[in-house]
């Protein structure tokens, strides 16, 4: 499949057509949002703090789940948790009827990079996970959202339903995928989502498409000197496979990144190996790019087993679809933020922030409070893949960026565990919380803007079936 030529036109026109979304809204319905977060922040911060220090990674989230799911319930929404075959995905609604607004929350931690929140990097528990992208931060900041939200409609003063979507294993199998899978965003108005990052903005730039997969090779055991012509070995295939993986990186567009690990290959080398297993990972900008690269990765995992006499098995794992921006909601984000104004850091947060930036060797500029301008998407994302992109292709999808960690820092590494476990990680769940309810007030109460993001999204998305890259069943289940 060829990429649409068009894609990136529309854009700008959607932004010559929709000037519109001048900053209105019912201010006062926003101020009680942030008052309501006001009031829940030590909560909201305390549901954080225990997810940093669990830091539970993918599909182990167990205490972490239960925390968010907990506090929603006893914030009064409904909680069905254990959704889509994963006992940490989980779904919390409130209110009845249309419009129904979906908010995100992820609370997964990344293996092997436990840091004590301090500016120096030094393991809280040596070998233990962390939260390297600030999960903890985004699962407890969307809830306070929606937590505001409820109480605007419990007030009467806002009509429809909010629904939490706790999603799992974002840094592994993507559990988005599964509740998408499952259906369980198709009938949402809209979805919003945010991101620790090292910037406040509101997000016009897509993501990468991926796909995740498995080769094996089967080959044929013998005694590497006595009889090496009964041998077949799994391991040559493996190695022709790389080699023409990385023949084909020369003939591929500059968007494209190939990366790879080996997870067998062979044992001792006096017998043949009889199997060996490499598990890869390829991006493009676009979905049609991925399924591209796939199919050209097929071929020379077949021609690799076919040189070496053994046989070959491709299983696709998962993948992440690109980032739809929606460029009409990025506007509405980006009024609520200007409205909401920078985050304002202290002295000794500054310092915190500019001792990571020396240790780490970036300029040390310490921390960016500043809302960044609307400015037009890129022609390509950055690299960089994520679960949200699944969701951006079934309901239009909000997405916003808070700053949590120092700029330019390394991200999931230590730096970012370290700030998301002390005040600048707080500050910035304050504002994204802020930042998400003064936005899903206005698209409550705002049909047009709403319509206007809709059509956005279907001119977008037109022609495309959603078809997800995962394996039949529930995912695998780590035993804790
Ligand atoms: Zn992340």
């Amino acid at each position: 499949m060829k990429l649409r030529p068009g894609y990136f036109a529309f854009p700008i026109i959607a932004l010559v057509i929709h000037p519109l979304l001048t900053f209105g809204g019912d201010i006062k319905k926003k101020e009680e949002a942030v008052a309501s977060i006001e009031k829940h922040k030590a909560e909201l911060i305390s549901l954080s703090d225990q997810i940093w220090g669990f830091a539970e990674t993918a599909l182990r989230e167990t205490r972490s789940s239960k925390v968010l799911a907990d506090y929603a319930e006893k914030q009064g929404f409904e909680v069905k948790r254990g959704v889509a075959g994963m006992p940490t995905a989980f779904v919390a609604s409130y209110g009845q009827g249309r419009p129904i607004i979906g908010i995100l929350g992820e609370y997964d931690a990344l293996p092997g990079i436990s840091q004590k929140a301090q500016p120096v990097k030094e393991a809280l528990e040596a070998g233990s996970a962390g939260h390297g992208c600030g999960h903890n931060l985004f699962g407890a900041a969307s809830l306070g959202a929606a937590v505001a939200i409820k109480e605007l409609i419990a007030g009467g003063k806002l009509k429809g339903t909010i629904r939490f979507y706790g999603t799992p294993a974002e840094e592994a199998i993507g559990g988005k995928i599964y509740m998408a899978r499952a259906g369980l965003f198709k009938d949402l108005d809209v979805c919003m989502a945010w991101h620790p990052e090292d910037k406040i903005r509101a997000d016009v730039d897509s993501s990468q498409a991926i796909v995740d997969f498995i080769v094996e090779f089967k080959g044929k055991a013998a005694h590497a000197a006595a009889d090496p012509w009964n041998g077949r070995s799994a391991v040559a295939a493996l190695e022709f496979f790389t080699t023409g993986l990385n023949r084909m990186r020369e003939f591929v567009k500059p968007t494209v990144r190939m990366h790879y690990v080996i997870q067998k290959g062979g044992d001792v080398p006096n017998v043949v190996p009889e199997y060996a297993k490499v598990w890869c990972w390829l991006r493009d900008s676009k979905r049609t790019g991925v399924e591209e690269l796939l199919s050209r990765a097929r071929k020379i995992a077949e021609g690799a087993a076919l040189m070496a006499g053994v046989e070959s098995k491709l299983t696709v794992q998962g993948g992440d679809y690109e980032m739809l921006a929606n460029l009409t909601g990025a506007k509405l984000i980006h009024a609520n933020m200007t409205w909401l104004g920078p985050i304002q850091y202290t002295a000794e947060e500054q310092e915190f922030a500019k001792a990571i930036q020396r240790a780490t060797d970036v300029e040390p500029k310490g921390l960016n409070g500043a809302v960044q301008p609307l400015e037009p998407p890129k022609k390509d994302p950055e690299g960089g893949s994520t679960d949200v992109g699944d969701v951006s292709w079934i309901v239009p999808t909000l997405h916003l960026s808070v700053t949590t960690a120092p700029e330019g820092a390394p991200w999931h590494a230590w730096p970012v565990v370290a700030c998301g476990g002390m005040s600048i990680g707080h500050k910035g769940l304050a504002y994204a919380a802020k930042a998400l309810a003064t936005t899903m007030v206005d698209l409550f109460e705002d049909e047009k803007t709403r319509e206007a993001i809709q059509a956005e999204f279907k001119e977008k998305s037109k022609g495309e079936v959603y078809k997800p890259y995962v394996p039949d069943g529930p995912p695998p289940i780590p035993k804790n």
